[in-house]
């Protein structure tokens, strides 16, 4: 057989396992003749998915490479991998959340102490002035950037707009490129990237809880540009379509969530914020466009930006709060109580990430640190914050190839 053979193998696999769980698809474009066979008749049962998963990856495993096969073998190996291990998830077996990050994802999340965090809370109190808990402190600041409903689209399209423009200086996309966005209620996740292929993305922003305006930014170039949807649109372009234009890899047409995948593309869609708004650049923006649209005052920015750098400091304390809960060592209060005082979420907003976590586990780690490992890796390769262009470079490059974090030299 050939590589083209077990990518068709991977993908009617992948299909079939999302019969079993209906998160797991993220996106799929490659022929409707096999999703129509993959959702006919009943689901195939675990077992016998798990143990083609198995199979395909041994036969990939030992098989001749030509020199160039590489990087797409090891990143069909560590998609199988991790196939295997959420069919045994489906299965019953229950995973440490280190196990399961590093079978999932190929990375084992290290601890962060809560020493750390303190640290961290302590330069906010410097940093917000006023009376009470650092928490209490924090929430009274960020109602003073909530977008007001009315204004929360303009905004959003002005930093898609901006974001895009940016984007496509430095990335080749599809003449179909094309990003919508709705509205919606009762989702666990803030905002979501679903992605249609072609080059178009629907992205669905969840308005339950009040929005802030650093979500703009955070979500037109996460969901967006250069984030989600260019990585995927770069992908297709360049790998599951036919030649001339791609390759024709069939195995880039579906997207399982559970997957090493993930890291790169959560790594990526954030810290692709930095690289389309670098250094003082976001303020910049956030200041002078996307304050007055949203009606507050241009004087709140500078602020928010110091705030920003330690959010990202305490962006670790997802992943505690979620190996606690799902190794047992938290409850469900005592995980949301650890959310509010660590991560300053709102009690509202703790109770929607305990809600996310019970959906998607470890995936929490893919965020924060995906994020910090692609930041090394476009580091490494000379991508600073002094030298924009190459870090365009080096980041297009790793969003428009097959690397897996295994590749990133973790
Ligand atoms: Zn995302």
């Amino acid at each position: 057989m050939s590589l083209a053979e077990w990518a068709a193998d991977y993908v009617n696999l992948v299909l079939a396992v999302g019969r079993h769980d209906a998160n797991f698809v993220d996106a799929y474009y490659g022929p409707q003749a096999w999703k129509a066979v993959a959702e006919a008749g009943t689901p195939r049962p675990l077992p016998e998915l798990w143990a083609e998963a198995v199979r395909i990856q041994e036969e990939v495993a030992a098989s001749e490479l030509l020199p160039d096969e590489a990087l797409r073998r090891d990143y069909l190996l560590g998609q199988l991998g991790a196939v295997a291990a959420h069919l045994a998830r489906l299965e019953g077996h229950r995973f440490s959340f280190d196990d399961e990050a590093e079978a999932l994802y190929q990375v084992r999340p290290p601890r962060t102490s809560e020493a750390t965090f303190e640290a961290a809370l302590a330069r906010l109190g410097q940093i917000l002035e006023g009376s009470g808990s650092v928490q209490d402190r924090y929430q009274r600041a960020r109602e003073r950037i909530i977008v007001p409903t009315d204004r929360v689209d303009a905004v959003f399209q002005a930093a898609i707009a901006e974001a895009r423009k940016r984007t496509r200086r430095h990335a080749t996309l599809p003449t179909s490129d094309h990003f919508s966005v709705e509205y919606v209620r009762g989702k666990s996740w803030s905002a979501y990237n679903w992605y249609q292929g072609r080059g178009t993305s629907v992205i669905q922003v969840n308005l339950d809880l009040p929005i802030a305006i650093d979500r703009a930014l955070d979500l037109a170039a996460h969901e967006g540009y250069p984030g989600h949807h260019v990585y995927n649109a770069l992908l297709e372009q360049r790998f599951a379509q036919g030649p001339p234009e791609g390759r024709g890899w069939e195995e880039f047409t579906v997207y399982p969530l559970f997957s090493p995948q993930s890291l790169i593309a959560e790594g990526t869609a954030n810290f692709g914020i930095e690289v389309a708004f670098p250094g003082r650049e976001r303020l910049a923006f956030e200041r002078d466009v996307l304050f007055p649209l949203a009606g507050l005052a241009p004087a709140e920015a500078e602020r928010w930006a110091r705030v920003q750098a330690e959010l990202k400091v305490l962006a670790f304390a997802d992943n505690e709060a979620a190996r606690g809960y799902l190794d047992g060592h938290l409850d469900r209060a005592a995980a949301e109580a650890f959310l509010v005082k660590f991560s300053l979420r709102t009690e509202a907003q703790a109770a929607q990430r305990l809600r996310f976590i019970d959906t998607y586990r470890s995936y929490v780690i893919n965020y924060n640190l995906g994020e910090q490992l692609v930041r090394r890796w476009v580091e490494e390769q000379g991508g600073t914050v002094e030298d924009p262009d190459r870090r365009w470079a080096v980041f297009v490059d790793l969003i428009s190839s097959p690397r897996l974090p295994r590749g990133l030299g973790l």
